[in-house]
């Protein structure tokens, strides 16, 4: 429903309007995920287990299904100060372009430095491990998307970082690792010989281009294995989902002050993070049976955890030193073909997603990455923004929605995220612009031999 009034290029909020609490849309689920299990005795993950790895306030958002609303605390909001609220941007071009009678808009996050909405938690992750008195936190990096925010995080709470990036990406993308450095963090290139578990993959892989779940690994092991530290993950826990909920909240509070209501909110899906931050409020009013939306997952058709992988327990890293986590998994040694570029890569999805998907309540689409940088570029051209392709996901469905309503005529209101700006993916760019960009579909037999490991469970 649309009314008359002239809605601005951006809609932003004022510093006042900021959210004050991130929302845990667990609390309104009546079928919760399934808890983390710890992999060894397969029970439930104890608050004191998980505060072995992650930091103790932490490891307590990831526990809690019943708490609705955290405040986020005044440190936080400072740090918040300097990059957000992030405007939603109404893409009047884009409607143009594309003769749409449906009104897009997107909430763009690629405005800071690390160019995505990674620092959202970032900051708050590395806000606890300080208030804990730590002495560093230690991650993976796959594209470097995460590993630059936690720097950043870290570089401004005076908090050590070490970075484990997969070596495919260290190596093709050198300036991601100088950026990290410049906020003072360590980098080293994954498997490496820093850690047991990077030494054993090396020694039966020595060739390895290396993964994510084997750099997750290591970041884990060191984590464990060094006094003061613990270990911080960018996406997927239940914890970053709760942090990235301030997405949603301001974007849902900038589009209440024009009455605008969506009908279809898209998201891209890795771990899930930027999707479940995005309708958390949204799908809070769904739950709570105040309002209906429909909200889409959109994934790569070489990495499609929601639409062909099983909803079952898994190792969220390759190591399978991590808890079990019950989700959309594409099995932890999957790893997508070489000629992948568009991200998205990590072969499992948030367990809070996994089971709202399980229950209906959200739909996933997968598309397959020559089409979605074909909408990277036709939204480039239009609204001026270089897009993450990631991000590109989300738009590829965008605007096929926004030209089925040309077809039948509806003015729908559509909704996505634009995750992050394109810059430091330049390397898949050059690839689609070269022509020489091509699509993988894994097919059933390749999802086979990674699904066939799953653990048994009893
Ligand atoms: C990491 C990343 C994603 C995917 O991660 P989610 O946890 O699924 O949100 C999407 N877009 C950009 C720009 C990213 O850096």
């Amino acid at each position: 429903m649309n009314n008359n009034q002239e809605i601005p290029y951006k809609i932003y909020l004022s510093e006042d309007e900021m959210p004050t609490h991130y929302y845990n849309m667990r609390a309104d689920m009546k079928q919760k995920p399934s808890p983390l299990l710890n992999p060894a005795t397969h029970q439930p993950m104890t608050l004191d287990e998980l505060s072995g790895v992650f930091c103790r306030e932490l490891a307590q958002q990831e526990l809690d299904d019943k708490t609705p609303y955290f405040d986020i605390p005044a440190e936080i909001r400072q740090f918040y100060k300097m990059y957000r609220p992030s405007p939603v941007v109404r893409a009047y071009e884009l409607e143009r372009v594309l003769g749409t009678p449906a009104h897009i808009y997107y909430k763009f996050e690629g405005n800071n430095t690390s160019g995505s909405h990674k620092l959202n938690s970032a900051i708050a992750q590395a806000y606890y491990a300080k208030k804990q008195g730590l002495k560093g936190v230690t991650t993976e990096t796959g594209a470097g998307q995460w590993g630059t925010a936690l720097s950043m995080a870290c570089g401004y709470l005076g908090l050590d970082c070490r970075v484990y990036m997969v070596k495919t990406s260290y190596e093709q993308k050198p300036f991601r690792k100088e950026v990290m450095r410049t906020y003072g963090a360590s980098v080293t290139p994954s498997p490496s010989d820093t850690t047991e578990v990077g030494r054993k993959i090396l020694a039966e892989h020595p060739n390895t281009t290396g993964s994510l779940g084997c750099a997750i690994s290591e970041a884990v092991e060191y984590a464990v294995t060094h006094e003061g530290y613990r270990y911080v993950l960018g996406s997927v826990l239940n914890q970053v989902l709760l942090h990235q909920s301030i997405i949603g909240l301001e974007a849902k509070t900038a589009l209440d002050k024009y009455n605008i209501v969506p009908d279809v909110i898209i998201g891209c899906a890795g771990g899930g993070s930027n999707l479940g931050g995005l309708i958390a409020p949204f799908m809070g009013q769904k739950l709570r049976g105040e309002a209906d939306y429909q909200i889409i997952a959109i994934e790569p058709a070489s990495c499609p955890s929601f639409t062909r992988g099983v909803y079952a327990y898994d190792f969220c890293d390759t190591g399978m030193i991590c808890p079990l986590a019950k989700m959309y998994t594409l099995g932890c040694d999957f790893i997508p073909s070489a000629n992948h570029a568009g991200g998205l890569r990590y072969h499992g999805m948030s367990p809070a997603l996994s089971e709202l998907y399980h229950q209906g309540l959200m739909e996933a689409r997968s598309v397959i990455q020559t089409d979605v940088f074909d909408a990277a570029v036709l939204f480039a051209r239009a609204e001026g923004t270089l897009p993450a392709p990631e991000s590109s996901h989300a738009i590829r469905v965008a605007i096929d929605e926004a030209l089925r309503c040309k077809e039948t005529g509806e003015s729908k209101n559509i909704l996505f995220g634009l995750t992050g700006t394109g810059y430091y993916d330049l390397y898949a760019y050059a690839q689609y612009n070269d022509h020489t960009m091509t699509d993988y579909i894994p097919t059933d037999e390749d999802l086979k031999r990674s699904l066939d490991k799953l653990p048994k469970m009893d």
